[in-house]
């Protein structure tokens, strides 16, 4: 996957995007703030230059939050129906995270790698096929 050019949104149809550029990375990331956003799972995710990724409808909630890593994260979802839609993350500025469930096509993403596993229960499977790493991408 070195390149998407998609539309997606939240559930409800109030916040909608589009995600037109290169994918520099393409990942799972099992630190507990994604478990919370997910209801359980990783996160599933696209990296994206920010300027990449425009939303063209809505105005999505965010929250913040100490991550894992020590950075700050910046989590957006739509505030009515809570569908996780970005992170941004203080120590990569230029970059933003897209939720693979919230693009139209979820089929387009093709993970590379996992990060954080040192986070995942012990009961969630690990795909030993990708690179994996305990902590993040630092
Ligand atoms: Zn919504």
């Amino acid at each position: 996957m070195q390149h998407v050019n998609a539309e997606g949104g939240c559930r409800c149809g109030a916040i909608r995007y589009r995600a037109h550029g290169p994918v520099l990375s393409a990942a799972a990331c099992h630190c507990r703030d994604c478990q919370y956003m997910s209801g359980g799972a990783p996160a599933y995710v696209i990296v994206m230059r920010k300027p990449t990724v425009q939303i063209i409808r809505g105005m999505p909630a965010h929250f913040d939050s100490l991550a894992d890593s020590g950075n700050r994260r910046r989590r957006y979802f739509c505030g009515t129906c809570g569908t996780p839609l970005f992170a941004e993350d203080s120590g990569f500025a230029e970059i933003v995270t897209v939720k693979v469930g919230s693009l139209d096509d979820p089929s387009l993403f093709e993970p590379s790698a996992e990060f954080w596993l040192s986070s995942a229960p012990p009961w969630h499977p690990i795909n030993r096929e990708l690179a994996g790493f305990e902590r993040g991408p630092t």
